[in-house]
């Protein structure tokens, strides 16, 4: 990797101040529903105190707007962390000022305190150079462990950089190898699977990837749109405005190169993907007037699996169907047990892609989930994050 992490730094006796993603879900009593985005941080938490920092952890939680939020204080976050490090985190009731300043100079080597929710300074969002400056006088270096909000140009992201240099964290550092993977050198055969509802914003990552795969299935929403290409009759799925004529030169473009793109042979439909409603396997090219794709059928799980056996890397994105809904989550969940038994990088993008693979209790049999939805979805797409543009290079 060409960006300097936490490895490259001497930060025995420093303040290291360590920008992380612990936007949890919390419920208003300020329990933790999944504590993932913590526990993805703790292997650079724990090297920094391994080699003596000082440890100034700052992250945002949900969207308090610039205000003071009691429901989004960090405090809860900060115990959680401790009980996963055993060993104390002090919570701090604010990010900058001179209260934080003087906790900061009495911290000792291998501590850790944990500022306030970021999000409650407007000067975090709007990326304002004030902030960044106060926030950069709590530290003499800076490190980003939060993926997950490196496509934001936010000050504590983007904007203290320009004060005190920023390097990767370690989680940072896997998410950058991990997808990078992905786009320069994938061992082949290499197939990606494409889903979810949100076609739109999937376009520049089959735009991306098509150079560099070898097969592209397309399942979940997705589908629709690739099939009205045909001029197949797709009942009332969704097909979003604009996207037939991007889907049409993707395809266009992949027939030139070699690459195959697989759409479902069969669907599962109903009238309304809702809980109890009733679900009906059927051609995709049979697909009733009324009705709308709300999973891949079992043919098509039977081909998408023969070619992810033959493959050496995979690359998923999207669920296969609405998988939040049991008649409709069969295609997600195959799809994903076929992964885990795979013996291929298999690398998962996607807030809700992870999130299927997650409550399926197979994501520790993935090579890589990432922790970034929006951000994953970015770097796929070959856009600079501006997170990761701003930290420093190797020499
Ligand atoms: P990700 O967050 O992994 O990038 P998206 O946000 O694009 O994925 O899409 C996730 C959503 O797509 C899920 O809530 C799922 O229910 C929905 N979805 C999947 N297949 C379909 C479908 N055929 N019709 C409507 N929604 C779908
Ligand atoms: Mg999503």
């Amino acid at each position: 990797m060409q960006k300097k992490t936490v490895r490259d730094e001497e930060v025995g006796g420093k303040r290291v101040l360590v920008r992380v993603d612990f936007n949890v879900p919390m419920d208003r009593n300020g329990k933790i529903e999944d504590d993932t985005r913590i526990r993805a941080c703790l292997p650079t938490i724990i090297w920094l105190i391994d080699h003596r920092a000082r440890v100034i952890l700052c992250s945002h939680l949900g969207r308090p707007h610039g205000r003071v939020d009691e429901h989004l204080r960090l405090a809860p976050v900060a115990r959680r962390l401790s009980e996963l490090l055993q060993r104390p985190v002090e919570p701090l009731s604010e990010a900058i000022g001179p209260g934080v300043l003087r906790a900061v100079s009495e911290m000792q080597d291998g501590e850790i305190v944990f500022l306030e929710n970021l999000r409650f300074y407007p000067g975090e969002e709007e990326n304002n150079p004030g902030f960044a400056r106060e926030l950069s006088r709590l530290a003499d270096l800076s490190v980003n462990d939060a993926f997950g909000a490196s496509h934001r140009a936010h000050a504590s992201v983007v904007g203290l950089a320009a004060y005190i240099p920023c390097v990767a964290g370690l989680l940072m550092e896997k998410e950058i190898v991990m997808l990078g993977s992905l786009l320069e050198d994938p061992a082949r055969p290499f197939v990606v699977i494409m889903g979810g509802a949100k076609v739109g914003e999937k376009i520049g990552i089959l735009e991306n990837i098509l150079t560099r795969a070898d097969c592209i299935l397309v399942g979940g929403g997705m589908a629709a749109t690739f099939l009205k290409g045909r001029g197949w009759d797709v009942g009332t799925s969704a097909v979003e405005p604009g996207t037939m004529e991007l889907v049409g030169s993707i395809q266009r473009r992949a027939a030139a190169l070699g690459v195959r793109v697989l759409l479902p042979v069969d669907v599962v439909v109903a009238e309304k993907p809702e809980s109890g409603a009733t679900a009906r396997v059927v051609r995709s090219d049979q697909i009733p007037p009324g009705c709308r794709i709300a999973d891949i059928g079992p043919l098509t799980i039977l081909e998408f699996t023969q070619e992810l056996r033959r493959c050496r890397t995979v690359a998923w994105n999207g669920p296969m169907g609405v998988f939040e809904i049991p008649q409709f989550s069969d295609g997600t969940r195959s799809i994903a047990t076929v992964l885990a038994g795979l013996d291929a990088i298999t690398v998962i993008g996607g807030g809700s892609t992870a999130e299927a693979v997650t409550q399926l209790g197979l994501a520790g049999r993935m090579t890589h989930v990432s922790t970034g939805g929006g951000a994953s979805l970015q770097f796929l797409a070959g856009k600079t994050l501006p997170g990761i543009a701003v930290l420093v290079d190797k020499e």
